[in-house]
């Protein structure tokens, strides 16, 4: 208490910069009126200001909506705590994440409502690298503003007024098109090294550029992301990949040296001319699906990025005589193992990674009644995308995938038409099984090794 008395009187960095006059820029400038905000939104900032508190739609929504970008979602931030603001609306409850906030329903909506932060002091609670590890202290507007990690979401809307309260001159650096850090940033990553994986992201899914002040710092503290829990890189790692602008984040994310130690097997794929090529054509795919409005999911996405990974020890596993089927599981399990857990992969994921996974051999059985039951499988669709990525990637032939589109589509009397013979292709298993294990897949690369047992049928 008595320290930051002292440090408020005496000034210094943070204090000086919490207690900045803000400019307040009118609707007549930025054009933002209040029906461009979600009705929940505003509501909450509405219900709050009547309680007498100050409330405002704050970051993302506010800077995407500046440069004419669709939100995600709309937060607010408030100088009611917690609990105040859990009183005051019937459907609200506090949930505890790094720090206290409340999830305000609002119909279909949920509102994510922020007490603001008060800045850092001497008493805050930091890791042996800096990175601060609590931070519940409540503090001004001015002071919340300061804590937010770049000038462009440190923009505050008022409904009431459609004014925005702009404290670091944001809505200059969105017209420059650049994406500035607030403070110092070597001091700001160390404070939380994810903030360089949030540049790189924003940069990317906005097309700013990242001033060089906050650019150049990040090659050289890249290592500091080897002390952020895993479950935390992994949120922000699947915000990155599902941002609709995932090729770009990944190619940013390598020239800033910053894949190293983060998705560790994403480097060993991407240096692997087959890996590479998958994966970029995996995330192209999933760029694609979420500029089209339609989901992703994180297992196909891991999947995808995991499966050189995988194919490269069920090789292996067959070439010391494993038998396929087996082999693969193995495979599975041994990069689920390591990633899981390097990843903080939940076990619904990597659930449903392994099941996209497992039916890829069972896209080979193109005789009797497999197909069909292959097509009745809960996760058909998403192992179908899969398979056709891979022959996109040309990991297989292409045929195979084309087959099963136009098998998708046939009638049943066309679906009859299609299937192969069975006994040519029994025969040869059979024939298979019992050979001695005596390395068959020797001269077969990753690349090669699945379908060449496909092509037999
Ligand atoms: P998105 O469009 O992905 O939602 P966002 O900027 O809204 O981007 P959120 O994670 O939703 O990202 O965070 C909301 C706001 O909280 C940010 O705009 C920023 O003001 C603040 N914020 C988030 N993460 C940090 C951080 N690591 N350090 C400082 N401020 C942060
Ligand atoms: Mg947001």
């Amino acid at each position: 208490m008595i320290r930051k008395l002292i440090s408020r009187v005496f000034g210094g960095r943070k204090a000086t910069a919490g207690h900045r006059e803000p400019a307040v820029i009118p609707v007549a400038s930025h054009r933002i009126t209040r029906d461009r905000i979600s009705s929940g939104s505003r509501r909450v900032c509405e219900t709050l200001q009547q309680h007498g508190h100050k409330a405002f739609v704050v970051g993302g929504a506010v800077r995407d909506l500046l440069i004419g970008a669709e939100p995600k979602d709309f937060d607010v931030a408030t100088d009611a705590t917690p609990e105040q603001v859990r009183r005051a609306f019937r459907r609200s409850r506090i949930i505890g994440r790094r720090f206290q906030i409340v999830h305000v329903m609002m119909g279909q909506e949920t509102i994510e409502v922020t007490t603001f932060r008060g800045e850092l002091d001497a008493n805050t609670k930091k890791d042996e690298h800096g990175r601060v590890l609590h931070d519940n202290v409540f503090g001004s507007q001015a002071e919340d503003a300061a804590r937010r990690d770049f000038t462009a979401n440190a923009l505050y809307y008022d409904p009431a007024t459609e004014a925005v309260i702009d404290y670091h001159h944001g809505v200059g650096d969105l017209k420059a098109r650049t994406l500035r850090m607030i403070g110092d940033p070597r001091a700001r990553y160390r404070e939380d090294p994810v903030r360089m994986l949030r540049a790189v992201r924003l940069a990317a899914k906005l097309g700013l550029i990242i001033d060089p002040a906050a650019k150049k710092p990040i090659r050289e503290m890249a290592d500091l992301l080897e002390n952020v829990p895993a479950a935390r890189l992994f949120d922000e790692m699947l915000k990155l990949l599902t941002s609709g602008h995932a090729v770009k984040c990944v190619t940013q994310l390598r020239d800033e040296g910053l894949h190293h130690g983060l998705l560790p097997l994403l480097d060993v794929i991407l240096e692997q001319p087959m890996g590479e090529k998958f994966v970029m054509l995996a995330l192209a795919n999933t760029d694609e699906r979420i500029r089209r409005g339609k989901s992703s999911s994180p297992g196909f996405l891991f999947a995808t990025l995991l499966w050189h990974e995988v194919l490269a020890h069920w090789e292996k596993l067959k070439a010391q005589g494993e038998m396929k089927i087996p082999a693969l599981y193995q495979a599975m399990d041994n990069v689920l193992d390591v990633q899981a857990e390097k990843l903080a992969i939940t076990r619904r994921i990597a659930g449903d990674i392994k099941e996209i996974w497992s039916l890829q051999p069972r896209f080979e059985a193109r005789a009797g009644k497999r197909p069909y039951g292959l097509l009745e499988q809960p996760r058909f669709r998403a192992a179908y995308d899969f398979l056709v990525l891979r022959a996109e990637a040309a990991e297989i032939e292409r045929e195979l995938a084309d087959w099963w589109t136009r098998f998708q589509a046939a009638d049943p009397d066309e679906r009859a038409q299609m299937l192969l013979p069975e006994a040519a292709g029994d025969k040869k298993k059979r024939r298979r099984r019992r050979k001695k294990p005596s390395g068959p897949g020797g001269e077969s690369g990753p690349e090669s090794g699945v379908d060449r047992d496909s092509q037999a049928g």
